[in-house]
Parts: structure tokens; C-alpha cells; sequence
């Protein structure tokens, strides 16, 4: 397991940044022609892979075109092409989907999904179509980056404990020194992100170097319910992350405040402008429109709840040897569209966090992450099963009577979902729908309920109330 790490530069010089800009842009237009050449199903749906693609312009003569060094071009061929391959691993999810939506059959499923995987999907009419569906047609928005090769920079420290990076430069033997604000050297391939007048050094390293994976996992079963207020809430009752809901809060404010009053400005720019008075209207763009500082300000708000989030992983690892979750694999596939909402926006983006937290803490320290099918959990009750109301944080049960803490009781049932033998991870929400009713129907009556319509229509004459449900 591989974890990222960022150094930054600390007081770079402008012109070196300068010349940094400009080779990152040229690398950008190699970017643009690898996804314009590649980013489709004909691509690398064809096999097409790095190698042949930097031998065919090593033929044609076409990086001379791009007027950068060679390493520097053919790196960024093989990244450009690992991104499209990712890209492409996210549409596999979704036509993943569609084979189970499509059939039941056990073994035809297997031969989609072994096509799929071995990408030999391009002769099966219905994999193929569902590709094209899902994977739309990509292009490159990367042109603030340089990838450098683990034998293509040095790093030095110098007399005062400094260090620096260097790295090949536009020409031959130019190399850009890069003052860093850190003593760790970095280690393997790197990538260098040009933000804001400031270098970013990402660079990946083994994560059982890591301090952290020497601090065992508990030893507990735990069942966790993210959220909005806490980070996360476990079966046990207790809250983690607790901080996690001021954080959301005042960012949405800040930023609806902020949109505000940008929206104003950009509506004076444009006046200005229609007037003719164009040196107002950049004045204004240049000054007051820019995105340095609203970029700064949004990557250190994700740092913080990042910061909140792996905290609250680490105190349930602390005590779960085995922690069971909501399987988020679905909902992050960019299915939905999140629009302006400010609020879903960064409840969405956080939700995608914890699910990264979950994963990495427990690779690292050792504890198994079990991922369920969470469909419900918030809406029964966890001690007789069947669909009670929501009020705010409470969960009431009308049938035992009961007010429980909303997160604990859906903590509960996502524990009580590993074992379930009905609902399997992939089950849909219908059918687990199905599943519940007919599990405290047949509570009530005592007998195997077959027909199912009836026991609804059954269960709705009893129980008017219960069709007046929230959804999660
Ligand atoms: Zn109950």
C-alpha cells in the first residue's frame, strides 16, 4: 500500500517558477494529443499502450513538435495514458452494474465480468455499448504538472540544512534548483503541481514505512455510520469526528458569502465592460476575481477535514480489529449530479474522505474493513427490525416504543448487515425493501408470508403511518 506525501517550495525564485509554467504547459498540449489519440474506445480499448505510442512519434517526428526533453515527454505519455486507464476502470463500474441489472445468470455474469477485467469486452455487442455509455469521451485538463523520473533530479541539502531539488529544466543540462521547506527527501517518481506561485512535490512512499502501522487495531467488530455532524458514529454509541460538523457549517457560509459577493463583482465587471470601460473590467478580473487565494483557502479547509476524518478512523481502529461500513463504492461514481449546492457539494466530497480514511487506516493498521449494503439502515430499528420515523437526530420505533440516537441505531443495523444472510452487498434497495417488510410481516403472523403484494397491502391497512416514511 502506497501512500502520498507533498513537499512544498519555500521562496522560489519567479523566473524559475516562470520557466516551470512553461514546460508544464508544453507537456500539457503532449497531455491533450495522448487523450485526443487515446481517450476513446478505440484507443486504449484497442491495446494501445505507452510504449507504442511514444515508438509511433518517435517515428513520425512528431515530439519534436512539443519542444521539451525526451524524458520529460515520454513520462508524461505513460502518465496521460494511466490516467486514461483509470478513467476507464471508473465507466468498468458502472457497466459492472448493468451486467447485474441485466442478468441473474451466474455464469454469464462471470464471462461479462472476465471480459471486462481482461478488456476483451470490445466483441460483446452488450459490453460494448454499455462502455461507450459510460465512458464519455475524456480530454485532458492537466497543464500544471511535470512528472520527473526517479533518476532525473537530485536532492542536496546545503550548508544552512536546506534543501534543494533539482530538475531538468526546457533545455539540456538547465537544470531548475527548487528550494524545499522540508528536510525529507523525496523519494521515487515524482510530480511536480505549479499552484499559485508555489511548487508542490508529491511523491508516493511505502505506508510500512509509516510510524502508524506499528500501532496495532483493537479487537472488536464495530459497525460505523458517517455523517454530517460526526464524522462517524459507532455501534458501541460513540461519536468520532465530532468537530466535523462546525467545520462543514462555516465553510458553506464562508462560501456562500464569498460566491456573493463575487457574483456582485463579476456583475460590475461586466458593466464596466458594456460601458467600454475596459481597463475597470480587468482591473477588476485581475484583482478581485482570482482564484490563487479562493484555491489556498479551499485545499487547507480539505486538509482540515481531512485532518478531523483520520482522526475519527484512527480511534475506531483503536478498538475494531473488524469495522463494518456502507459500501461507497456506488454512490462515488459520479452518478449524481451534485449541481451548486454548496452543502451537498462538501458533504459529498467529504463522505468520499471518510470512505478513503476507512480504507487506508485500516491497510495500515491492520484491521479488516467490511463493507455492507446499507440500504435501510437508518430507517428500522435496530432491536425489532421494522421501519420507524426520523425527528431530527432521533429515531422513534412505534412498535417498541422506543426513541433511539438516530446515528447509534444505524450504527447498529450496518453491524448487524455482515451477517445478514438475505441482503448481500449488491442487493438492490427494492428488494431489501422486500426483505425487511417481509421479515416482521412474518414476525407478526407467524407463518411464511409468500405472497408478498398482499402482506404490503396488508401491513399499509395495519399501519397507515409506516407509508409516511423518510427516505435517507
Ligand atoms: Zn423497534
Amino acid at each position: 500500500m502506497k501512500v502520498t506525501r507533498i513537499a512544498y517550495s519555500m521562496g522560489l525564485n519567479p523566473g524559475k517558477y516562470a520557466a516551470l509554467v512553461e514546460q508544464a504547459r508544453r507537456l500539457g498540449q503532449v497531455r491533450s494529443e495522448v487523450w485526443q489519440r487515446c481517450g476513446s474506445i478505440g484507443g486504449v480499448g484497442s491495446g494501445l499502450r505507452d510504449r507504442q505510442v511514444r515508438d509511433r512519434w518517435l517515428a513520425d517526428g512528431k515530439h519534436v513538435r512539443f519542444c521539451v526533453l525526451a524524458n520529460a515527454w515520454k513520462e508524461t505519455v505513460r502518465d496521460a495514458m494511466a490516467d486514461i486507464a483509470a478513467n476507464l476502470e471508473a465507466a468498468k463500474v458502472e457497466v459492472r452494474w448493468a451486467v447485474l441489472r441485466r442478468t441473474s445468470d451466474p455464469v454469464e455474469r462471470k464471462r461479462m465480468f472476465t471480459a471486462l477485467k481482461t478488456d476483451r469486452w470490445a466483441s460483446d455487442p452488450f459490453l460494448a455499448r454499455q462502455l461507450r455509455k459510460h465512458w464519455k469521451r475524456g480530454h485532458n485538463r492537466t497543464h500544471d504538472q511535470i512528472v520527473v523520473r526517479a533518476d532525473n533530479y537530485n536532492a542536496v541539502v546545503d550548508g544552512r540544512g536546506r534543501l534543494w531539488l533539482t530538475v531538468p529544466g526546457l533545455e539540456r543540462r538547465k537544470m531548475v534548483r527548487i528550494p524545499l521547506s522540508t528536510t525529507v527527501t523525496p523519494t521515487g517518481t515524482l510530480r511536480l503541481i505549479l499552484r499559485g506561485g508555489r511548487v508542490e512535490v508529491h511523491y508516493q512512499i511505502d505506508a510500512s514505512r509509516m510510524r502508524s502501522s506499528q500501532r496495532p487495531c483493537g479487537e472488536a467488530t464495530i459497525g460505523v455510520d458517517k455523517g454530517y455532524t460526526e464524522a462517524l458514529t459507532d455501534s458501541d454509541g460513540q461519536p468520532h469526528g465530532v468537530h466535523l460538523g462546525e467545520l462543514l457549517t462555516a465553510e458553506s457560509d464562508r462560501l456562500k458569502e464569498r460566491n456573493r459577493r463575487r457574483a456582485k463583482l463579476r456583475s460590475i465587471a461586466n458593466n464596466a465592460a458594456q460601458r467600454g470601460n475596459h481597463a475597470k473590467a480587468q482591473r477588476i478580473k485581475a484583482n478581485n476575481l482570482g482564484t490563487v487565494k479562493r484555491d489556498r483557502q479551499a485545499a487547507r479547509h480539505r486538509a482540515r477535514v481531512r485532518t478531523e476524518v483520520f482522526t475519527a478512523v484512527h480511534e475506531v481502529v483503536d478498538k475494531a480489529a473488524t469495522v463494518i461500513a456502507e459500501d461507497l463504492t456506488r454512490t462515488f461514481a459520479g452518478r449524481k449530479k451534485l449541481g451548486k449546492n454548496i452543502n451537498r457539494r462538501l458533504a459529498a466530497w467529504t463522505k468520499g474522505a471518510t470512505a478513503e480514511a476507512l480504507k487506508s487506516v485500516s491497510e495500515r493498521r491492520g484491521s479488516a474493513l467490511v463493507p455492507v449494503n446499507a440500504a435501510y439502515t437508518s430507517q428500522t430499528c435496530h432491536r425489532c427490525g421494522r421501519f420507524g420515523g426520523r425527528s431530527g437526530d432521533r429515531f422513534y420505533c412505534t412498535s417498541c416504543g422506543v426513541v433511539w440516537q438516530a446515528d447509534v441505531n444505524a450504527a447498529i443495523n450496518i453491524l448487524q448487515r455482515a451477517g445478514d444472510p438475505d441482503i448481500a452487498l449488491h442487493t438492490p434497495h427494492q428488494r431489501v425493501k422486500q426483505i425487511l417488510q417481509d421479515r416482521t410481516d412474518r414476525h407478526r403472523t407467524r407463518l411464511p408470508v409468500q405472497d408478498s403484494s398482499a402482506a404490503t397491502a396488508e401491513r399499509r391497512a395495519n399501519h397507515p403511518n409506516h407509508s409516511a416514511l423518510s427516505k435517507k
